[in-house]
């Protein structure tokens, strides 16, 4: 399975004019490159507008930040999957950790990922403990979210998926601590493992595990190579194009 590397802008960067550059900076220096599968989270206001450049096909694909689970209506500041899918957008971020920390519950993630897979593109799945403990009772939390989030979703549905695994404390420029690639390892078997109980072994194999905290050029390849992620989740280091583009080709180069 090719890598998959995944920006997620955050509430970055301030300006379209800046957006645009970083966003050209990545989608010129993709175009030849075969081995990787790249998609960029902006934030929704410049995803039109990244749309409507993206003429025909182009190997830089577009990805939400979150979604509403509902089509259209009185829902006041949400964005619908429908217009998310109007706008050609290929990935949905669902759960992730800042999200949930302003309230979003596993029912909401559901409901979501649901929604996502009505408009056929594919849920990225963000899972991880905010503390790790020694004895591995943070392991239940990861269960949980993936067991509540994924509640009811036929076989099928394991075709577009992604799951990013994201330990919360190695999330971000206040991180605590560091995740190395054989923490990862150890924590994308229980992912697997829990997601054959779901869909069966054969559907689980195909969904892709991502890793998420602190990526940048210099742990990359030990993430992708040791850690055997199926690809990354990149906060900060997606916002300069050219720290992207290295990560991207250190994946690139991994088959
Ligand atoms: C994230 O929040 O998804 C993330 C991975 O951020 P960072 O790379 O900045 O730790």
């Amino acid at each position: 399975m090719k890598k998959l590397i995944i920006g997620n802008w955050k509430m970055n960067p301030t300006s379209l004019a800046e957006a645009k550059k970083i966003y050209t900076g990545v989608k010129t220096k993709v175009s030849g490159l075969r081995n990787v599968s790249v998609a960029i989270c902006p934030p929704t206001v410049y995803l039109g507008v990244f749309s409507a450049t993206s003429k025909g096909k182009t190997s830089l694909m577009l990805g939400a930040q979150d979604t509403h689970w509902q089509e259209s209506g009185a829902s006041t500041g949400n964005i619908s999957p429908l217009m998310l899918k109007d706008l050609k957008t290929s990935y949905v971020l669902v759960g992730h950790s800042e999200r949930r920390a302003t309230g979003e519950t596993d029912e909401q993630v559901k409901l979501k990922i649901k929604a996502i897979q009505e408009y056929k593109m594919t849920s990225v799945l963000c899972v991880g403990e905010k503390e790790r403990d020694e004895s591995g009772h943070y392991l239940a939390v990861i269960k949980r979210q993936i067991e509540d989030g994924l509640e009811g979703l036929p076989k099928k549905a394991a075709e577009k998926l992604v799951i990013a695994y994201e330990p919360v404390w190695a999330i971000g420029k206040e991180a605590k601590g560091v995740e190395t690639p054989e923490g990862f390892n150890h924590n994308m078997i229980f992912i697997r493992k829990t997601l054959s109980y779901i869909f069966g072994q054969k559907e689980a194999l195909k969904i892709p595990i991502l890793y998420g905290g602190s990526v940048s050029s210099k742990n990359a390849d030990s993430f992708l190579r040791e850690g055997r992620a199926d690809g990354l989740l990149v906060g900060r280091d997606s916002l300069t194009a050219s720290s992207f583009v290295e990560i991207i080709k250190i994946a690139n180069q991994i088959k």
